[in-house]
């Protein structure tokens, strides 16, 4: 297996119109800093012209390495290919849309080297470029996966970050399962370092991140690094338990009053009460158990149609 210097990993779904313009601002950087690179894109079952575009590209630039996956798998599925694929001694990630500047992976490798990091993450100094409702919701996510999963996330760190070959391993050695690599990778405790950027519009199309996708990463954030929905569905019970002793209170206070009839309300609201308690708790529950399922059946999270680097031929599994 050839080496090179440096990996850089590009997701890519339907952004035929942003990949002349990332060719463009990439290529010179990458260039200009003298090393030996590969680019790998990543297509992630494109259904436009992106295809088309990158054999285009690859055409005279031989540094261009094309993996191409069967079907949609999303970005954290297409990130994990692109990165088992990476030969790099350091590899970086970069989204296709041109929102983390390029200009930044050379400065991000000279601090890695400098300062022998193994992690050194793009940390978003200013979102000013992302709508309101972006902003808040991303505000309101990563709000919500330092306090589950803990304060050593750093807010604003998107999936823009360089890793040393050793940070790579460690995380190709995990089963194959979606992961949160934001969250995943503060977790080994790699020696790690920051750059600030300034997150950019995107250069063209549209955002592949619908409100849907983002409450999925959400959930997938927190059940993948905490228990603390389990636990929040213990104390639930606990608190309609509570709830419940004192209407048994209640209610035997009416019937020692000999009047019996009383208390329809009151019923209708204990059942649905505990009814809605349960179904949130067997929800929780539910998620959890749907994640030990997939893990049992240990299903690849993505399968290569072909790798323009690879000495097989299109179709075969490449491992
Ligand atoms: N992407 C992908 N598969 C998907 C969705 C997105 O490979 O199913 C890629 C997309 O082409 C881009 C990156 O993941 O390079 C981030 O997506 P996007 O820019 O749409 O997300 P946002 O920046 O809006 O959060
Ligand atoms: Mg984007």
């Amino acid at each position: 297996m050839s080496s090179v210097e440096l990996s850089v990993v590009i997701p890519v779904f339907n952004e035929e119109e942003a990949l002349p313009a990332l060719a463009e601002r990439l290529r010179p950087v990458l260039d200009g800093t003298g090393e030996t690179y590969e680019v790998v894109a990543v297509d992630d079952g494109s259904t436009d012209g992106t295809a088309g575009q990158l054999t285009r590209l690859r055409a005279d630039w031989p540094e261009l390495r094309v993996v191409r996956l069967r079907r949609n798998s999303g970005h954290q599925a297409a990130l994990t290919a692109g990165l088992h694929h990476a030969r790099g001694h350091y590899t970086a990630s970069l989204d296709a849309d041109l929102q983390d500047p390029p200009e930044k992976i050379p400065e991000m490798l000279a601090l890695a080297r400098s300062r022998h990091l193994d992690i050194v993450y793009g940390v978003r100094g200013n979102r000013s470029s992302d709508t309101g409702f972006k902003r808040r919701t991303a505000g309101a996510y990563y709000w919500l996966v330092r306090r589950v999963v803990g304060g050593h996330v750093s807010a604003q760190a998107g999936d823009f970050r360089l890793l040393s070959r050793e940070a790579l391993d460690a995380l190709k050695a995990l089963p194959d399962q979606p992961q949160v690599y934001r969250l995943l990778m503060p977790w080994f405790g790699f020696p790690s370092g920051e750059i600030t950027y300034r997150r950019d519009p995107r250069v063209a199309g549209r955002t592949k991140y619908p409100l849907r996708k983002m409450v999925l990463l959400a959930v997938d954030s927190v059940i993948g690094f905490s228990v603390a929905p389990l636990r929040l569905a213990v104390w639930l019970g606990v608190l309609a338990f509570a709830v419940c002793l004192g209407m048994v209170a209640y209610t035997l206070a009416v019937y020692a009053a000999g009047d019996t009839t009383r208390g329809w309300t009151s019923l209708i609201i204990a059942v649905l009460f505990v009814g809605s308690v349960q179904l949130i708790c067997l929800g929780v529950v539910g998620e959890y158990i749907g994640r030990i399922y997939t893990a049992v059946q240990r299903r690849p999270t993505y399968y290569v149609a072909d790798d323009t680097a690879a000495a097989v031929a299109p179709g075969a599994a490449v491992t």
